[in-house]
C-alpha cells in the first residue's frame, strides 16, 4: 500500500490515509486519493474531485490594526460582509461529506460572529476537523463555552509579544492584559466543562521587536496552561525599510534576505508615509504595472498620499514618488520582472496544493483559490450566486491548476503582469496547508510545551 501511494499519490500524506481508514470516513479517504491522485497527474479538471481543505470566513472584518494585514489596514480590497449561518450550511451541505479540514477564520475576527460556534458544531457533524485563528481581544459573552461545546479542535491565539509594550506593537489597537485574561478564562472552562477540545495554541509572530520576549512568551503560556506555543516567520512587505525594522534578527525566523544596511532617510520616509496611506510601498510596483499608474493616483490612496506629504513638509518626496510610480508602469510595459522571489529552498518547486485540493469561502460567498488572496477582484467568482460545480472546473480554476502544473515542470516562471493571481503568485508552493500538529492528521505531533526551547514552527501567515 504505502508503495502504490508514493507511486500514484506521490504527494499523499499516509498519515492522513490511516487515520481517514481508521476513523472509516471512507467518502473523505477515497475523495482525498482520488484528488492526490489528479494532481500528480495535474489534471486541470477534476473529475468528480472536491476540495478536502476549507477556509470559510464568517466575517471580514476586526477591532484591530495589524499593520500588515489588509483587514487591519483598512485597504479596502474586499467588501465587508458577515456570514450567515444559511449559507454556511449551503457550503457544507455541498462539501462537508468531502472535507477533512476547515479553517473557520481568513480576513477578520471570526468569534465576533455569533453564529460561530453553531457553524463549528455543523462542520463536526459531518466528522470535519476545525481550527479557529483569533486575537481573542473582544470575546462576546458566552462565546468561550459556546465554542468549546461546538466541538472546536483547535483554538490558535494570536499573542505576539510577552508584555502589553511589544503586543501593542503589531496588534495595534489590541489589550494584552485582557487577552490573557480571556485565555485564562478559556483554560478555565475548558476544565470546568471536563473537555480535552479545543487543542489551545499560542501563536507567536516572531519579529525584531519581540524575538527577545520567546523565553517569557514561553513561561506565561506554561502558567496560563495553555498546550502549545508557535514561534512563527511573519510575512512582511519586501522591502528594506519594512525588513530592518521588523524582521527578526534570529535567521529562523526570516522569510526574506536580510537587507546590508539601515535604510536612508529618504527610503525611511518613503515605507513610513506609504505605510500610513495604508498600502505598502513594496505593493506598488505590482498595482502600477497590472493596473496602470492611476491605480495609485486615484481616490483614498492619493488623498492619504498627499495628506501625510502636507502634513510632514514633503512635497519633494511626494514628486519622487509620482515619478517612480510612472516608472514602475513602464518597466511593466516593457515587461520587466521587478519582483523578487525565492522559488524555494534549493531552488526546487513545490506543488501549491490549492488549486485542486482547497478553497476560500469569504463572507459574501466570493471565492478564493486560496486563504492568501487579498483582493476581491482576483476571486474565481461567487459560490453564493452559481454555486459549487462550475466555479470548481471552471475557466479560472482549469488556469491555476494548469499554471501550477506548468510552474512545477519548469516550463514556465511567475508572470508578474499576469492578469490570474496564480501565475503571479510569488508564494507558490510555499502556501500549502499544514495540518495542525497535534490533530490525528498531523505529521509532527511532538510539539508541546514541555520543551518551550524547542517549539518553534515556521511557517508565515501574518494577520
Ligand atoms: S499558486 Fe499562489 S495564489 Fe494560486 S492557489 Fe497557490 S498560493 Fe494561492
Amino acid at each position: 500500500m504505502p508503495d502504490l501511494l508514493r507511486i500514484f499519490c506521490p504527494h499523499a500524506e499516509p498519515r492522513v490515509v490511516e487515520s481517514l481508514r481508521a476513523a472509516r470516513l471512507y467518502r473523505k479517504l477515497f475523495n482525498y486519493l482520488w484528488v492526490e491522485f489528479l494532481m500528480a497527474r495535474g489534471s486541470a479538471r477534476l473529475w468528480g474531485g472536491k476540495p478536502y481543505w476549507l477556509t470559510i470566513d464568517p466575517n471580514n472584518f476586526c477591532q484591530l490594526h495589524c499593520p500588515f494585514c489588509p483587514t487591519g489596514a483598512d485597504r479596502g480590497v474586499r467588501g465587508k460582509a458577515m456570514m450567515d449561518m444559511e449559507h454556511f450550511k449551503k457550503i457544507i451541505d455541498r462539501l462537508g461529506p468531502y472535507v477533512i479540514h476547515v479553517d473557520m477564520m481568513n480576513w477578520g475576527e471570526s468569534v465576533l460572529n455569533k453564529s460561530l460556534p453553531e457553524m463549528i458544531a455543523t462542520a463536526k457533524r459531518h466528522g470535519i476537523e476545525v481550527r479557529l485563528d483569533a486575537n481573542f481581544n473582544n470575546v462576546p459573552d458566552g462565546m468561550i463555552d459556546r465554542l468549546i461545546r461546538s466541538g472546536l479542535d483547535v483554538l490558535s491565539l494570536s499573542i505576539d509579544g510577552a508584555s502589553a509594550e511589544t503586543y501593542g506593537r503589531y496588534r495595534a489597537g489590541g489589550d494584552f492584559d485582557r487577552v490573557l485574561s480571556n485565555v485564562r478564562a478559556l483554560v478555565r472552562r475548558r476544565r470546568e466543562l471536563g473537555r480535552s477540545s479545543p487543542w489551545i495554541v499560542w501563536q507567536f509572530l516572531v519579529f525584531r521587536h519581540n524575538e527577545h520576549e520567546r523565553p517569557r512568551a514561553a513561561k506565561i503560556a506554561r502558567e496560563l496552561e495553555v498546550d502549545q506555543v508557535s514561534f512563527v516567520a511573519p510575512s512582511i512587505p519586501n522591502e528594506p525599510a519594512f525588513l530592518w525594522e521588523w524582521m527578526a534578527l534570529n535567521p529562523e525566523y526570516q522569510l526574506y534576505p536580510s537587507p546590508a544596511a539601515a535604510p536612508g532617510e529618504e527610503e525611511a520616509l518613503r515605507a513610513r508615509l506609504s505605510a500610513q496611506a495604508r498600502k505598502t510601498a513594496s505593493m506598488e510596483p505590482y498595482y502600477a504595472r497590472r493596473f496602470g499608474p492611476m491605480s495609485l493616483l486615484s481616490g483614498t490612496y492619493l488623498r492619504r498620499l498627499v495628506a501625510m506629504a502636507v502634513r510632514q513638509g514633503a512635497w519633494g518626496w511626494l514628486a519622487g514618488r509620482l515619478r517612480e510610480i510612472g516608472a514602475f508602469w513602464r518597466q511593466g510595459q516593457a515587461g520587466a520582472n521587478a519582483v523578487p522571489y525565492r522559488v524555494s529552498e534549493g531552488g526546487q518547486r513545490s506543488i501549491c496544493k490549492w488549486p485542486w485540493a482547497g478553497m476560500a469561502v469569504n463572507p459574501n460567498g466570493s471565492v478564493s483559490p486560496c486563504c492568501s488572496v487579498e483582493e476581491e477582484r482576483d476571486d474565481f467568482g461567487n459560490m453564493f450566486k452559481t454555486g459549487f460545480a462550475s466555479l470548481w472546473n471552471g475557466r479560472l480554476y482549469r488556469a491555476s491548476r494548469r499554471h501550477v502544473r506548468r510552474f512545477v515542470r519548469g516550463r514556465v516562471g511567475i508572470l508578474p503582469h499576469a492578469e490570474h493571481v496564480c501565475r503571479r503568485c510569488t508564494a507558490i508552493g510555499r502556501a500549502n496547508f499544514k495540518f495542525p500538529n497535534h490533530s490525528p492528521y498531523g505529521s509532527d505531533p511532538g510539539v508541546e510545551l514541555a520543551q518551550p526551547a524547542a517549539t518553534d514552527v515556521a511557517t508565515g501567515a501574518a494577520r
